[in-house]
Order: C-alpha cells, then structure tokens, then sequence
C-alpha cells in the first residue's frame, strides 16, 4: 500500500523576507511602547480592535494575496505567512479582521461574483470590513451535512430560517457565509443541496444573541434568522455545490499558524520568568527545549501547508494533521506553564505572565474544538490513509 503525502513538500523562506519580518517586528514593537496594546493569549479569538486593523491594512499587511484591482497586494502566500506569525507571536489583538483576511478574501476570488468582490475586498484590504463564519448549528457541529437552516426560493432571492451557533464576532462582524439547505436532505448524498450564502448581518429579521465565553467575555453567539431576505447578488459561488465549498474553506481555516500559536506569548513570559530566577534546573531546560524545538517542527509543516496553498493545491489532509497537533500542543504550553512556575494565574491583572496564564486557561477548551474537533480530523487523516 502506498500512503499519502502527509505533509507537502518543504518550504524554505526566501532570504528577503527577513527584510519584511524585521518591519513587523519593529512596527509591534512601537505599538507595545507607546501602550496601543498588550500582548494577551489567544488574539485571534478575543484581541478584537478595529483600530490596530486599519493600522495593519494601513501598513499593506492585509489582504496580502488579492490581487491589485480588488485593493490588495499581490503578494505571496509565504510572506503573508511571517506578517501572521509575527501578529500572533507578539500576541496583537488581531480577531477583527482575523477571519476575513485569512478565508473569506481567498474564497471570493474563487467562488465570488465581480459584483461581490468589488463589493467587499478592498474593505477587508483595509481592514475595515470583517467577517464571521456561519458553519455551525444546534445538533450540526462536526456534521456539518446536517445543518437544518434553511433557504428558501422567493422572487429576486432567498428566504432564509433557521439558527447559527458558536459564531465567533458575529455581535461585531458585517457579515459572513451561511452554510443552508436549499434542498430537502437526500440520505443517499448527505453532501447535496446545500449552499452558501453571504449574510449582511444588519439585515431585518436577524437576531444576534451572546453566548458568554468562560471568562465571561462576549465573544460567541447565536444567530437567529427569522425569514430573512437574501437577494440573488448574495449567493456564494452555485446553488448546491456548498458542501464542496465549505471544504475548500477548511483548509485555509485548519493550518495556519494560529493553530499552535494562540499560547506562544505565554511560551515567551514563561522563558522570562525563568530566566529572571536563580538558576534553572536541567529537567525545566530540557521541558522548555522540547517546547521551543517541537513549535519549530510544527512551524514548518504549516509552512509546507501554505506553500502548498500558494500553489494552488488543496492540502486538506496536512491541514487537518497541523491542526491536531498543533492544537494539543497548545494546551501542553499551559501544562507547562502551570508546573514550572510558581506565579498563579491573575485574570484581573493588566498583562505580564499571570493574567496570559489565566487567558490561556480559560480559553483551552476551544482549542481543540473549533474548526472542527481533533477527533474528527484523526478521522480525516485516517480515511486519506486509507485506514477507514
Ligand atoms: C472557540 C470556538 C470558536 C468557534 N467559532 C465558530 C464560528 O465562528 N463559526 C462556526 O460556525 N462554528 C464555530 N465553532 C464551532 C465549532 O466548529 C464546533 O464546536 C465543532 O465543529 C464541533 O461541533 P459540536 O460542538 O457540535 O460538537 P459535536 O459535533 O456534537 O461533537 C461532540 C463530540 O463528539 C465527537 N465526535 C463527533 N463526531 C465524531 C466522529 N465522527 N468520530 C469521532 N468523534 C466524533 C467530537 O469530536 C466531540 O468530542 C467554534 C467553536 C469554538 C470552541
């Protein structure tokens, strides 16, 4: 038997990215300096501050792939790729326009309308239009085939019931795509009849209700479409190809650098804690040597990951594998954390290592779950290895 590629071909940065890099990184170090904000854990969820967007897209550090004539930058996938992992190294607020730069902006130039694009990409180029995703429902979580919200034909559009749930920023975003049936299920093809909308949410008969995370920050919902007009100019890419949409969206969402960055800026102040202690015993070396060389790995293989993108293949099996990893990996930076340092978490506190600490703690539990579960992706890397 001869098993799949497991991850793409290696990427090795070109020399002159460094020269971007190293513009990142002093921009972020301005910001810290002059208090435009802290670093915290998990920004891409909960550091949302549409100031320090439209700075980044200010700077051309958004919408780095569109092309030129839809208002972006026509860079590379690869030099997207440092602007991110410097943003959530430093632990920027950067959940604004988090989901709208890294799988909205490439899903319109694959499936969107002229109309649609012109309509939304040099706002998200910008860094002043921002997106949720509607996915997930009540019972239709990892079966995304069952979603039950449904669209219905009307003059000139759609007629859209139904309830969306877990919608990371919707309270806050202007819009995203919904995953809805058009047609009655069909057991034979689970995957049929389903589409993709794109929701403005100011729309009437939208309902937009928080569901308060751990920490009891709002940054979840529910969102309630009580028969609401979608126009025909709104329908994603066709009428019945969703499901195969959505999948490609999958793999921009599952292996970005995210999925095993989110507690790095704990890595960093557990570093500094201890380097600022009286000597540090061979065992915690060893623990933080395991750390630091196992987020290398794992870089690389969602560098491969993007590499792979940029050239236009769909690696969703890779993506699927960095996810898995890099998420429990995660949760093994607080583990640590935890052990190796006697300051207890300080949700209350202004930043510095307790209150990342306690950020991290507080927001593990998703980690694994969103972008769909762990144990749905071992799945999907055992179904391409032929194992299932
Ligand atoms: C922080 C966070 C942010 C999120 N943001 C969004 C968002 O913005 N938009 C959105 O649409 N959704 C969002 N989600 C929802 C997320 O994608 C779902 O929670 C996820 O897909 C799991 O679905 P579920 O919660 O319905 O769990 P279920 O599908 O009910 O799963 C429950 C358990 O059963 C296991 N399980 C299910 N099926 C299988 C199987 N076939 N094999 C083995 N085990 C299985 C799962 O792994 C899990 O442990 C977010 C979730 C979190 C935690």
């Amino acid at each position: 038997m001869r098993l799949p590629e497991l991850v793409p071909d290696p990427v090795e940065l070109p020399a002159h990215l460094a020269e971007l890099r190293a513009e990142v990184r002093s921009f972020l170090d301005a910001e810290r300096a002059a208090g435009a904000w802290t670093p915290r854990a998990d920004v891409w969820l909960s550091g949302w501050d549409p100031g320090f967007s439209r700075r980044l897209g200010e700077r051309g550090w958004l919408g780095m792939t569109i092309p030129v004539e839809y208002g972006g930058h026509g860079r590379s996938a690869l030099e997207r790729y440092v602007v991110t992992e410097e943003l959530l190294a430093a632990g920027a607020p950067v959940a604004a326009h988090w989901i709208a730069d890294r799988q909205i902006g490439p899903s319109l130039l694959r499936f969107g309308t002229e109309e649609q694009r012109t309509a939304f990409l040099p706002g998200i180029a910008r860094g002043e239009i921002y997106f949720g995703i509607g996915m997930s429902e009540p019972d239709s979580g990892s079966d995304l085939a069952s979603v039950r919200t449904r669209a219905e034909r009307v003059d000139g559009g759609w007629e859209l019931t139904g309830t969306k749930v877990w919608t990371s920023g919707a309270h806050r975003a202007h819009a995203f795509f919904a995953l809805v049936r058009t047609s009655p299920p069909d057991e034979a093809n689970r995957h049929a009849g389903l589409s993709q909308l794109l929701v403005e949410l100011d729309r009437p008969g939208i309902e937009i209700r928080p569901i308060p995370l751990l920490t009891g920050a709002h940054h979840f919902n529910e969102v309630r479409f009580d028969r609401v007009f979608i126009p025909d100019s709104r329908v994603f890419g066709e009428i019945g190809h969703g499901w195969a949409q959505v999948t490609g969206e999958l793999a921009f969402e599952r292996s970005g650098p995210e999925r095993f960055l989110s507690t790095y800026p704990l890595l960093a102040a557990l570093v500094g804690e201890l380097t600022a202690q009286d000597g540090v015993d061979a065992g915690t070396r060893r623990r933080i040597g395991a750390l630091v060389t196992r987020v290398w790995t794992l870089r690389n293989m969602s560098l491969a990951v993007a590499g792979a993108l940029e050239s236009g293949a769909a690696p969703e099996l890779a993506a699927a594998l960095v996810k898995d990893l890099g998420t429990r990996y995660e949760n093994e930076i607080i583990d640590a954390a935890r052990l190796l340092c006697a300051v207890p978490p300080d949700p209350g506190a202004e930043g510095g290592f307790a209150r990342l600490l306690a950020d991290s703690v507080l927001h593990a539990p998703g980690f694994t779950l969103r972008g769909g579960t762990n144990e749905v992706l071992r799945g999907i890397v055992a179904r391409g290895m032929g194992l299932r």
